[in-house]
């Protein structure tokens, strides 16, 4: 990817050389990249449970969201570790591509008479605090409604190469473009209606809303890829490396791995083949029309 064709954003906040603060937060909705996906509220609860039974939170959530015991796996907290350079080529990277998916969905927006308000990224270490709460890095890239940011410790970019096997930068480009998807959804009210007919519903219900919302921001990350090509800024080898990493972090793969079987009533972020289609589906056409996964019969 030709990230240093792109325009470099403004909006990203570094907060890696702090250390993530212990508040409790406000509301809004959670939207994570692979793994855990909650409501601020309940995300306050179980942190304060836990702390209480002095159990990891992780552990607790795994309960809560009706799965079996999910094996957690802490990592060294990072915030450890000595202050990173003040622009290294990754957070570089990062700018350029949060810049990039400012001014396309700058275009489409204003193509349908609207305006697009811009999402904060934060990069953090190890853990930071949002609206919807405080969270660690284990529970990966998320976008938090509440303060309209997207977060990301920067190592997750290393566990997708390490331990998913998918490395490059088109397939980290997916994962800011699947982040800012989450955005895209929340200015167009989708989040919302998703809240709302989740409100009360029971969780497989709410499993399968989720999953059509973040396969729709697979869609929406592949819309700005469609973009991203059309003004060749892509190499070769691009679009195999976000395929790649579509394909790694499927449910039913995690779920294999971690427990040896696949629940698809737990699904919250569709299987690896789905997160590939919507993907392409938003890759190949470049239309946000495309991508309405919550009309669909079948995913
Ligand atoms: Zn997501």
């Amino acid at each position: 990817m030709k990230w240093d064709e792109m325009r470099r954003s403004d909006e990203v906040e570094d907060r890696r050389d702090e250390r993530g603060g212990f508040g409790l937060g406000g509301g809004g909705g959670f939207s994570g990249f692979g793994g855990f996906r909650l409501s601020g509220t309940a995300i306050i609860i179980v942190i304060v449970v836990s702390v209480l039974l002095g159990k990891n939170p992780l552990v607790i959530l795994s309960y809560l969201q009706g799965g079996s015991p999910v094996q957690v796996t802490q990592h060294a907290a990072p915030t450890q570790a000595k202050a990173p350079p003040v622009e290294d080529q990754t957070a570089q990277m990062v700018r350029a591509v949060l810049g990039d998916t400012e001014d396309v969905w700058g275009k489409l927006f204003a193509e349908a008479g609207k305006t697009y308000t811009r999402p904060r990224l934060v990069l953090f270490r190890g853990a930071v605090q949002s609206a919807c709460g405080r969270a660690t890095s284990a529970v990966g890239p998320f976008y938090c409604s509440g303060d309209q940011k997207v977060f990301i410790d920067l190592e997750f970019f290393d566990e997708l190469h390490q331990r998913f096997g998918a490395p490059g930068d088109f397939a980290q480009a997916y994962v800011i473009a699947h982040e800012v998807g989450h955005h895209v959804q929340n200015l167009i009210g989708v989040t919302q209606q998703v809240a709302e007919k989740g409100d009360g519903a029971s969780e497989k219900v709410r499993n399968a809303l989720s999953v059509r919302q973040e396969l729709q921001a697979d869609c929406f990350a592949g819309v700005w890829g469609h973009s991203a090509q059309s003004r060749n800024l892509l190499e070769a080898g691009d679009l195999d490396e976000a395929l790649r990493a579509a394909n790694a972090i499927g449910d039913d793969r995690l779920q294999q791995e971690a427990q040896g079987h696949v629940s698809p009533d737990s699904f919250t972020h569709g299987t690896s083949a789905q997160r590939i289609h919507w993907f392409k589906v938003g890759f190949e056409s470049g239309q946000i029309s495309q991508c309405n996964t919550f009309k669909v019969a079948h995913l």
